[in-house]
């Protein structure tokens, strides 16, 4: 026997205490939804009762293969006779049975992506008990077919369209439009036309339990109904699409799903009975307001599936039947928001005038929404501006910095939708999950059009940059998952006439058809829909996500509570440097000077790799000088004041050389053109002078400062370029220009001590030429495990560390990142091998290594500064690791992650000093 305890109850018992086991601390135990129920129990909530059984079985169970760990099926045992006794019914009794839910819950919401099996414990015998107590038989027999319908497809695996064709065709038959138009005999006969499809689909090899005198039936023992239910959950977690949806938002498989069997209530009794989703806040742009929908006589899911219109939850309290309810639902939401001090996202159901809460959480929203309720809750009082600035997803603020339509272009509008989910996209349309998926591995931006999404189209989801639907309010599937995926969705334009069979998209109003093909824009935020190609812009900075980063500044600055967190820029253009400075970057941590060898200066810089000609080369370096200072002024005039660290050269010259393939072809072309001898033989030298070049492993070759020992006249003119630009700005502009050079790719101290004896006397003789002081810091750059080993060394002669994580990630695992990534990094992450891809966030050890150079590099100089500028300088993780446990200074990343990794910054800080967690996935 284990002694782990593996069912907890909630609800109350038989004589109205509170018996409830868990609590919302326990999500890892009891599942989201499960911790949660509890929750509200012990709050005082009308919450149906029920019993919860653990993740860690289900990670048992399927571990195991499927196989029960020992003990637990007598725990349910016992846990239902309990919930029996409780409720004063029993499971299967013929004249007042207990039904239940079967729901799953793992502990991070996944919306649809695993299945519940309602009304459970109905069989021949128990729906009489329920027409004796309701006196209801149309209700009665409703209960039972949808039961049938939702165990087949959920436990049995088939396929539901079986029983819709039947439903279908019943209602013909009767000549009704709706289901609920059917009478209680027709429904009747349904059930019987239900267990008959049922019993022809099951297969009796996975089910040999539902083999009855050699044909398998559908179940009617309600226990075994039960457990077959909870054995589907289970197995539910490692479901395709459970799969793809962890896969996609970083969800560990190791979780497990927990399993919740609760009392059934009903909102299917009737014009008195009504389900409903709500949340308590406006999910997508945050106003406070009630938000969300119900659907009268309608039981579970009809609301999310948009098979009926719904009705607005504001217009709940106008109805008599429902105005005691509305308000006790109102009164609840301020009690959750109170309770969990944050936005919430509700399910309920009304039964004959009755309020039941079936599900609460800490609702999803949309990047804007997140901003705005955190400010609002801190102006109510309700949270600091550190939880405030703690709850906002890094990752998530990328959405607001996701293109949006270019206000000054001129848009004609196609259609109109709902603004589900924010961003705007561009791209072609497809009809299908498969064509996204298809046109994503080709590279083409589509826009996924659909009459509504379900859970299979998650693929399509994810490879589309955009999704429309046609049908669907803003708490549809489509618009739940796309504000989670931060993916620009507009649902519900009725205009659209979707006719996917066929791949047309008939505009109403328009008098437009539209093809697979045909390239759409939408916008999310605003729930437009235009034809072809709108410019998209980047929004700027301004309000609520100012205020944020605002507080987030003032809380990773803050320099009584240890050194600042400071969030720096790599760019190499004015422009970009611009935008960083408006993004708040404080100084340029990298600045790469590759590609001012781009572009129409390749000519030059292979005139002087190529030639031996010392009158050609002396030409070209004096060339690359002259607009090299010109770059340099433009940027540091740009970052007036501010540090510019400026990389000296960096990768392999040949990579400025004509690529050897390429020009052996255009000889070959050449010579079949009848060209003169002396241009064949002065294009056949520059292919051997480029191929005696060439390397067998350039990334550990002849690059970084190995370059400036072997040939220093690149090197040299750069520093010159730097010290120049500096010195013209000081003394003729009165300026203030702060570079930095960087030495890239040291292993050794004397690399550092002999460059940097060459960079000095260079900067000495510009100040000399000027007439100025001028003063250059050099610092090293770590890429490899040896630098990191005689930091000490280094930093002796050192002004600085920057840390080039990228490299340093490669060296220290030996892996060449291109190949890595495209060829076995994904096998030894479906293998386990490795958790994350270590180019994305930073390894463990890469971590260790940066540490270990931090901590020699201050033994030896106190407060010599050390930053990272690979690109974990803008991963979120990441950022957490390097400042918290390697000690780093700063983090440098591209522009756009800028305002992410500012507020990274500032949550690593409340984490050191406070313990406060980040949000939740
Ligand atoms: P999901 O995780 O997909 O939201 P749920 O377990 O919440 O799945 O259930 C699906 C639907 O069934 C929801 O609308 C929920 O409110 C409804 N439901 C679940 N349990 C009960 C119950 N005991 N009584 C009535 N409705 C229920
Ligand atoms: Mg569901
Ligand atoms: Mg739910």
């Amino acid at each position: 026997m284990s002694e782990q305890k593996r069912v907890y109850r909630f609800g109350t018992d038989a004589q109205g205490n509170d018996v409830t086991e868990g609590g919302a601390s326990m999500k890892f135990a009891l599942g989201g939804k499960g911790a949660n129920l509890a929750e509200m129990c012990r709050i005082g909530l009308p919450v149906p009762g029920g019993f919860t059984i653990t993740c860690q079985t289900c990670v048992e169970y399927s571990g195991a293969g499927n196989v029960w760990p020992e003990g637990t099926l007598d725990e349910i045992d016992a846990a239902t006779r309990d919930l029996e006794h409780r409720q004063g019914k029993s499971l299967g009794d013929p004249h007042d049975p207990l039904l239940v839910s079967v729901r799953s819950g793992a502990p991070f919401s996944m919306p649809g992506m695993m299945d519940t099996v309602l009304n459970l414990g109905l069989n021949d015998d128990s729906v009489q008990g329920l027409i004796e107590q309701t006196k209801n038989p149309h209700f009665a027999w409703d209960s039972y077919r949808r039961f049938i319908q939702m165990f087949s497809n959920v436990v049995l695996g088939i396929d539901s369209d079986y029983f819709e064709n039947a439903l279908t065709e019943k209602r013909m038959v009767a000549g009704v439009k709706s289901d609920s138009e059917l009478t209680a005999e027709q429904l009747k006969e349904l059930v019987c036309e239900f267990r008959e499809i049922a019993a022809e689909h099951i297969s009796a090899d996975e089910h040999p339990e539902l083999v009855i005198e050699g044909k398998a039936v559908f179940p009617t023992d309600p226990e075994l109904q039960l457990k077959l239910a909870i054995e589907a959950v289970f197995g539910s977690w490692m479901n395709e699409r459970a799969c793809i949806y962890r896969k996609a938002n970083g969800i560990s498989d190791d979780l497990g799903t927990a399993v919740n069997v609760q009392v059934m209530v009903y909102g299917n009794k009737g014009e008195t009975s009504a389900t409903g989703v709500a949340f308590t806040r406006n999910p997508a742009d945050g106003t406070r307001e009630f938000y969300g929908d119900f659907l009268i006589d309608a039981q579970g899911e009809d609301v999310v599936a948009g098979i009926r219109n719904t009705e607005p939850i504001s217009d709940l309290k106008i109805k008599p039947v429902f105005a005691q309810a509305g308000e006790q639902l109102e009164s609840i939401f301020g009690i959750l928001e109170n309770h969990y001090r944050d936005m919430c996202d509700i399910e309920f159901t009304i039964e004959q005038g009755k309020l039941y809460m079936l599900q609460t959480r800490v609702g999803k929203r949309t990047a804007s929404a997140a901003l705005k309720i955190a400010i609002d809750m801190v102006g109510e009082g309700l949270i600091s501006r550190e939880e405030a600035v703690s709850r906002i997803d890094p990752a998530q603020l990328d959405q607001l910095l996701h293109p949006q339509f270019d206000t000054g272009s001129d848009i004609e509008v196609l259609a109109r939708g709902l603004n589900a989910s924010p961003g705007a996209a561009v791209g072609a349309i497809v009809f299908s999950s498969e064509d996204a998926v298809a046109a994503a591995d080709e590279g083409r931006p589509v826009i996924l059009v659909r009459w509504e999404t379900n859970p299979d189209d998650l693929k399509g989801m994810v490879a589309a940059e955009g999704i429309l639907t046609s049908h669907g309010g803003k708490t549809s599937h489509a618009a739940v998952i796309a504000r989670g995926m931060g993916a620009p969705c507009v649902c519900g334009v009725e205009s659209f006439s979707i006719d996917a069979a066929n791949k047309e998209v008939r505009v109403d109003g328009a008098d437009i058809v539209l093809h697979e093909g045909d390239i759409i824009s939408i916008d999310g935020t605003s729930g437009i829909v235009v034809l072809g190609a709108v410019d998209l812009v980047s929004p700027e900075l301004t309000g609520d996500l100012e205020t944020i980063l605002g507080w987030a500044d003032t809380i990773r600055m803050d320099s009584s509570k240890g050194t600042p967190n400071r969030v720096r820029v790599n760019a190499d253009n004015p422009a970009d440097a611009k935008l960083a400075l408006e993004f708040g970057a404080e100084a340029i941590g990298l600045c790469r000077t590759e590609h001012m060898f781009l572009g129409d200066r390749k000519n030059i810089i292979q005139s002087f790799i190529l030639t031996d000609d010392e009158q050609v080369k002396a030409k070209a370096l004096e060339d690359l000088l002259r607009v090299q200072t010109d770059d340099f002024l433009q940027m540091f005039r740009t970052m007036d004041g501010r540090d510019v660290v400026v990389r000296l050269i960096d990768p392999p010259l040949h990579e400025f050389l004509d690529d050897p393939r390429e020009l052996e072809v255009a000889i070959a072309k050449r010579e079949v053109e009848g060209a003169p001898a002396d241009e064949l033989e002065a294009l056949r030298k520059r292919l051997r002078d480029i191929d005696g070049m060439v390397e067998s492993n350039p990334m550990l070759g002849l690059r970084g400062v190995r370059l400036s020992i072997v040939y220093p006249d690149l090197p040299l003119m750069q520093v010159r370029a730097i010290a120049t630009a500096a010195a013209r700005l000081k003394r003729d502009e009165g300026l203030n220009p702060h570079p930095e050079v960087l030495v890239p790719l040291v292993a050794i101290a004397q690399e550092h001590v002999q460059t940097r004896a060459v960079i000095e006397r260079v900067v000495a003789e510009v100040a000399e030429e000027f007439g100025i002081r001028l003063d250059i810091p050099v610092g090293t750059m770590f890429e490899l495990p040896r630098a990191c080993m005689v930091a000490d060394a280094i930093a002796e002669h050192s002004d600085f560390f920057s840390f080039g994580t990228n490299d340093l990630t490669q060296t220290t695992f030996g892996f060449s990142r291109d190949d890595a990534e495209a060829k076995f990094i994904p096998i030894y992450l479906h293998k386990k091998i490795l958790e994350s891809n270590p180019f994305e966030t930073i390894d463990d050890v890469v971590v260790e290594l940066v540490k270990m150079a931090v901590d020699k590099s201050r033994a030896t100089k106190d407060g010599l500064m050390c930053g990272v500028c690979g690109e974990h300088g803008g991963d979120p993780a990441s950022i957490m690791k390097l400042f918290n446990v390697a000690g780093v200074d700063y983090v440098s990343c591209s522009p756009y992650r800028v305002p992410v990794a500012r507020l990274a910054a500032a949550q690593a800080k409340l984490e050191a000093e406070q313990g406060f967690s980040t949000q939740d996935k």
